[in-house]
């Protein structure tokens, strides 16, 4: 992902993207929205990544100056450990995963990495330590191969089709007939959106970095590939420190911490059991949520 942001690549990839329309167009302007704004301190240090611990301590961010969507937020995801975030639309859960990318800078206080600031330290060696799977999986009109590699220059075709297999999805590319040089795209294999999320997770495996941000999709998915696609993420998950962005509960009952945001705020967290006992904002979410997959089977 790293590559995104070197700004020649990116204008040949803004210019494939916006020739063959494969690309999620918000996720573009992100992109684009950033290189410009945030740079590098003069004789940045690269980031030194240990046991990948992650603190947010009292983040104050909106993207207008005067409409904060973050007013004060003290996040703590321990090494190794998997946080969830969530809370209502809009709340800030997305933007959380993007400060951490530092695609913007924070308006006050501060987000650390093992005890370093992310804004003073080389962005390239930041972006590196964090691999995401985003909501929307961009896919370029190339191979299947290709589109896995993407998650690291210089990869072997044994290191893409173990990637492919961590991911669930080596089988389904050995079953076709050109196997890894299948064409995907607009003009070619057209996948579903599981198999884009099987794709961005064997560029992440390819990755293979420390910490890592799940940003769930809000599109959803039929309950079993669901159901698949959570087996694989969790066993992704394990030996790496992870941030889920949520936005349905069902996913992150497993999650060691959840983090509920709510009007900008930290508003309740705990684990799953212990914030369904406090019966507060998650707890009410929970029963609704539960309800609407009662009524969505009803009607199945
Ligand atoms: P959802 O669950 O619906 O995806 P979220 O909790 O992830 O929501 P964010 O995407 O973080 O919410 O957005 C938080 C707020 O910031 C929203 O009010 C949104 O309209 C606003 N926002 C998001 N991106 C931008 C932007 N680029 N410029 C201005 N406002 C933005």
């Amino acid at each position: 992902l790293s590559q995104l942001f070197r700004p020649l690549d990116m204008l040949g990839w803004v210019y494939r993207t916006i020739r063959q329309g494969v690309i999620d167009m918000g996720a573009m302007f992100d992109l684009l929205d950033t290189g410009a704004e945030v740079r590098d301190v003069a004789g940045a240090p690269p980031l030194v990544v240990g046991d990948a611990g992650v603190r947010f301590e009292n983040v104050v961010f909106g993207y207008e100056p005067d409409r904060a969507i973050l007013k004060g937020i003290d996040l703590d995801v321990p090494a190794g450990a998997t946080v969830a975030i969530v809370g209502h639309s809009g709340a800030g859960k997305s933007t959380i995963a993007r400060l951490m990318f530092r695609f913007y800078d924070v308006q006050s206080g501060r987000i650390l990495i093992d005890g370093q600031d992310i804004a003073r330290v080389q962005q390239e060696t930041l972006r590196a330590a964090i691999g995401i799977v985003p909501q929307d999986t961009v896919l370029f009109n190339d191979t299947i191969g290709y589109n896995i590699a993407y998650g690291r220059e210089g990869a072997t075709e044994e290191e893409i089709a173990n990637a492919a297999r961590g991911a669930a999805i080596g089988d389904f590319i050995e079953s076709l007939t050109d196997g890894y040089q299948t064409r995907v795209g607009e003009r070619g294999l057209k996948l579903s959106g599981g198999e884009k999320q099987r794709v961005a997770i064997a560029r992440t495996l390819l990755k293979n970095p420390p910490i890592l941000i799940l940003d769930e999709a809000t599109s959803a998915l039929d309950s079993r590939t669901e159901a698949e696609i959570q087996a694989t993420l969790e066993a992704i998950e394990r030996g790496r420190t992870t941030i889920v962005i949520a936005h349905r509960l069902s996913t992150v009952v497993h999650a060691d911490r959840i983090v509920v945001l709510e009007e900008g705020r930290v508003a309740e967290q705990g684990t799953h059991a212990q914030l369904l006992r406090a019966n507060g904002i998650y707890a009410e979410m929970w029963t609704r949520q539960a309800r609407e997959r009662e009524e969505a089977l009803a009607a199945e």
